[in-house]
């Protein structure tokens, strides 16, 4: 079989990128599960950005703060007037993503896996197994969109993710939850190296963690979760588990090969969202990868990274740093360094202004009015101004 281009991986990024590439050229899209979405690896909290209208369907709630739990008592609620941000049926909003990607015409092979690829002459030739058999396809531009394990990014020769992230969730039945807000928890032995939430989905609540370089799996740090006296007796009615990477390179192109979303490590360092940056990323992949393909070659594949990079890399690399920040702080740090952002005027900021996309954007402003921030890291804050 030959394409234009092949897609690996039925996601949201690699759908996006499909549906995109399918309009004017030759598209294969390949997913490994039978049906896109499953098994769900995701909490579902994203922002408008990352829900295309014809998706909304997927929305099952929507919320408008956030309270911020210190390991030492103290909470933080941070609260809009307005909706801030969607609560997605995840498997049902990939289905969407997916079947929308073969009405553009992306001709879909579930059920398929990308063993490896080899640059060919004019393209790359991948090896593919499906039920048992081997086959192959020759495309002249591959889109890895095959997330946290990449096969992709291991054959393009892309550096691994900076942090690999562990997560697990269950979906509980609690009625003493705000629908309103989602409740995040921090400290050393709640989520080592990131947090705990609890977010409100509809007749169901998501509880979960990620974290990284813990001295026990996810699954410990989750019994405690549920020990807490809010959810005790919360009845389980699922549990998943994934990874993100987070930290990207420079460069999501290696060859004829471009990287989207997880993939390409492109999730978000301080909240590990990455459905928003996935999409928008496959949206920039698709726009360049559409242009060499026109010119025959004559662009380069690279314009992609510049475009990312414009796009939301600069964000990644401060939220980054952020992270860093993040990860020296001991619990009585992060009591304290709630309670600074509890000041009325950087309370106030961070509730008009503050992204759930591009959070990290807006340290310079928080650092003017509340320069006791420096003593938590002074060389890493300063280089966020
Ligand atoms: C516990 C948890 C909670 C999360 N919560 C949120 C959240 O609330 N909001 C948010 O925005 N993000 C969240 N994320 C992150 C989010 O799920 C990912 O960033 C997002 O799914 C990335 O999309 P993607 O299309 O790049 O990759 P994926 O959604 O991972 O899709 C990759 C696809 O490629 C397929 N594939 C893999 N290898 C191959 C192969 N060799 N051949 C063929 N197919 C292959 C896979 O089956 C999969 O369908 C969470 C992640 C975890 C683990």
């Amino acid at each position: 079989m030959r394409a234009d281009v092949l897609v690996v991986g039925g996601g949201p990024a690699g759908s996006t990128a499909a549906r995109l590439l399918a309009r004017d050229h030759d598209v294969a899209i390949v997913e490994e599960h039978r049906t896109p979405g499953e098994p769900l690896q995701c909490a579902g909290l994203v922002t408008e950005r990352g829900v295309p209208m014809f998706a909304r369907e997927s929305v099952v709630s929507e919320v408008k703060g956030v309270r911020l739990h210190s390991p030492l008592g103290f909470a933080l609620t941070l609260e809009s007037r307005s909706s801030r941000a969607y609560v997605i049926d995840r498997s049902h909003f990939d289905r969407i993503m997916f079947h929308e990607a073969v009405d553009a015409g992306a001709v879909p092979k579930l059920g398929t896996s990308v063993r490896s690829l080899a640059d060919s002459a004019h393209g790359v030739r991948a090896s593919l197994r499906s039920e048992g058999k081997e086959e192959s396809i020759e495309a002249r531009i591959v889109v890895g969109a095959d997330g946290y394990k990449s096969i992709c990014r291991r054959f393009s020769g892309l550096p691994s993710p900076k942090h690999m992230l562990t997560g697990i969730q269950v979906d509980v039945k609690c009625v003493d939850i705000d629908p309103d807000f989602v409740e995040v928890f921090f400290g050393r032995d709640v989520a080592p190296g990131f947090f705990a939430w609890a977010i409100p989905a509809g007749d169901l609540t998501r509880l979960g963690l990620c974290t990284w370089d813990a001295s026990d799996a996810p699954a410990v740090y989750l019994k405690k979760l549920l020990a807490r006296p809010q959810f005790r007796g919360c009845k389980r009615v699922s549990t998943t588990s994934g990874k993100i990477p987070i930290g990207p390179g420079r460069s999501a192109v290696g060859g004829r090969i471009m990287l989207v979303g997880d993939a390409a490590c492109h999730a978000k360092p301080l909240s590990g969202g990455g459905v928003y940056t996935g999409i928008k990323g496959a949206e920039l992949c698709a726009h360049t990868a559409s242009e060499f393909l026109e010119s025959r070659g004559r662009t380069t594949l690279k314009a992609y990274d510049s475009l990312w990079n414009e796009e939301f890399g600069k964000e990644l690399s401060r939220a980054f740093r952020v992270r860093r920040i993040f990860l020296n702080l001991t619990d009585k740090k992060i009591e304290k360094a709630l309670r600074i952002f509890s000041d009325p005027a950087v309370k106030r900021l961070l509730e008009k202004q503050g992204d759930i996309d591009y959070p990290a954007s807006l340290s310079p402003a928080i650092l003017k009015l509340a320069p006791r921030l420096l003593q938590f890291s002074p060389q890493i804050v300063e280089s966020l101004l």
